[in-house]
């Protein structure tokens, strides 16, 4: 059945199954009648049920309560017709319903593991469990691999304390442990829903679809096993998100994102011994806007790649620019996101810039999150970094500290140089506990022959202490905060100035 079609019928059910047909059906025989006698009144009291006949009104066997009864699983159009006929019934009824969207996450990692027969059997078990949970009258059905809908039969109460109840009790159930092949797996489940009465009192089943949808996004971005309610805000949030959305990508081409530069310093001789690229929104209106408010929306765009591309670009063609000035900047330093990382031309691509910008690859830094190493186990990662690695680039381990990557992971990454998260840095001068953490990752590192940065570093009393226990770099507010291109070959010039006047800076002497 087409689209259109389908859509046709479902109008036409509404049409003759609105409460406003029962007002009518009395005038209508009446009128029939008196305008053509018995013939028409016989047209017209078999003509409706016909009618409704074919337009599909009996298909889910209203009369024994269950909506689908003999249906599993269905489209989007299909649930869409299922919740037009649910406000219908409710109405009817002068009672409310609800749709609750549930999102089952697990099941894919069982079929990787236990193959598809499994995966079907734990898809058909949800169902089960489901259905075993409602009343009669509710429908439960799956609408994709690993999404169910449930629909409520016309309930009197139905606010939003004994909906959430409900949710609740749905996701318990479905999240029981279930054992296949002699292994306990764990499904762990997001459920979004909406009751009619907080829709408009006309709302078609479409509208109550969309608003458990954006309900269920909304938990499945605050999961995992998050529980959300519609509401009114929801839709407000989610079109802001999608104006940011296109306002970032159309920002990312007009030029208006691009790096500032943060300096890194040597503790043992003080001077500038890298920066670090960091990306900049400059909005017309807003003024400068940090990347955690904007980077969800490039993921979101699929533009984080986009993104790399532009702050390399700027970053080596800045290089440049200081270099042909005389400023003297060792490396510079640029974040690579996970999306970079898996890209099978990323070492290709780089080699190919560096060459058209004239620079030697020991310019460039590699930033990579520690999350990303120790969660990937993706060959064309291993690769790229490794790979860039030999090209001669320096691979910085991003927020170390955080992300629980191995040893072994350090070697087959090739990491050079960890860069010390901001959560062991802060207050280290004042807090024992810090103290000793920082010597512990100090010790490893020059055990197994690993350079040092200290991020986030603000005090000079921080920077004092961080020098005395043999930290190699440090980096953070209390030196500078990232400035734009020019604005950073400024400041590295007066800091040469000034360290040529104070020879005292040293790791020794602070
Ligand atoms: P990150 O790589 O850990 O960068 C350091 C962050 O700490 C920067 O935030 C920087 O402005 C901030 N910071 C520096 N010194 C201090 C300090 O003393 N105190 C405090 N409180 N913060 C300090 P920013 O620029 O907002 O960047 C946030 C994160 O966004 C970065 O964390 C990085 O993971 C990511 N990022 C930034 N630019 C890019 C980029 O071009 N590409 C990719 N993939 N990620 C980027
Ligand atoms: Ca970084
Ligand atoms: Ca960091």
């Amino acid at each position: 059945m087409t689209a259109q079609t389908s859509k046709m019928r479902r109008r036409l059910r509404q049409s003759l199954l609105g409460p406003h047909v029962l007002a009518f059906l009395p005038a209508l025989a009446l009128a029939a009648f008196w305008l053509g006698g018995e013939t028409l009144l016989l047209g017209v009291a078999l003509g409706i049920p016909l009618l409704f006949a074919l337009s599909g009104g009996f298909a889910f066997g209203a009369s024994d309560g269950g909506l689908t009864r003999q249906l599993d699983l269905t489209d989007s159009h299909g649930l869409i017709e299922l919740a037009d006929l649910a406000l219908a019934r409710a109405r009817l009824a002068q009672m409310s319903t609800a749709c609750f969207l549930i999102e089952a996450d697990g099941i894919a990692a069982l079929e990787r593991r236990h193959g598809e027969v499994a995966a079907r059997g734990a898809r058909d078990l949800l169902l089960g469990r489901l259905r075993s949970l409602l009343r009669d009258g509710d429908t439960a059905i799956r609408t994709g691999d690993i999404r169910y809908a449930v629909l409520l039969a016309p309930n009197l109460r139905l606010d939003l304390e004994s909906l959430l109840q409900i949710a609740n009790r749905l996701q318990a159930t479905l999240e029981e442990p279930t054992i296949f092949d002699g292994i306990t797996q764990y499904i762990s489940v997001s459920v979004g829903f909406c009751g009619s009465p907080r829709l408009p009192h006309n709302a078609m089943g479409e509208q109550l679809v969309d608003a458990a949808t954006t309900a269920l996004a909304e938990a499945l971005a605050n999961g995992p096993s998050a529980v959300r309610a519609w509401s009114d805000s929801m839709r407000t949030a989610r079109t802001a998100r999608q104006s940011l959305r296109n306002e970032v990508a159309r920002a990312l081409e007009n030029g208006q994102i691009q790096p500032w530069y943060q300096p890194q310093l040597c503790t043992s001789t003080g001077r500038v011994s890298g920066v670090e690229a960091l990306a900049r929104w400059i909005h017309p209106d807003r003024g400068v806007i940090a990347p955690a408010q904007f980077f969800r929306a490039l993921e979101d765009n699929g533009r984080m790649d986009r993104l790399g591309e532009i702050i390399l670009n700027h970053t080596l063609s800045a290089l440049r620019s200081w270099d042909k000035a005389g400023v003297e900047i060792p490396r510079v330093g640029v974040n690579f996101s996970m999306n970079e990382l898996r890209n099978p031309k990323l070492v290709d691509r780089i080699k190919w810039e560096l060459d058209r910008f004239d620079l030697t690859p020991d310019r460039l830094g590699i930033e990579v999150l520690e999350t990303v190493i120790a969660e990937t186990d993706d060959g064309i990662v291993v690769r790229n970094i490794a790979g860039l690695s030999k090209l001669g680039c320096q691979v910085d381990l991003d927020d170390f500290g955080t992300g629980h990557a191995s040893i072994t992971s350090l070697r087959r990454f090739a990491i050079a140089r960890l860069k010390i998260d901001r959560s062991f840095v802060s207050q280290v001068d004042r807090d024992e506990e810090q103290r000793r953490m920082i010597a512990a990752i100090l010790g490893m590192a020059d055990r197994l022959g690993l350079e040092t940065l200290a991020e986030g570093v603000e005090s000079l009393g921080e920077h004092a202490l961080l020098s005395q226990l043999g930290c190699d770099h440090v980096q953070g507010f209390g030196i500078a905060r990232p400035m734009p291109k020019d604005q950073l070959a400024e400041w590295v010039t007066d800091h040469n100035l000034r360290i040529a006047e104070t020879p005292t800076l040293g790791r020794n002497t602070i």
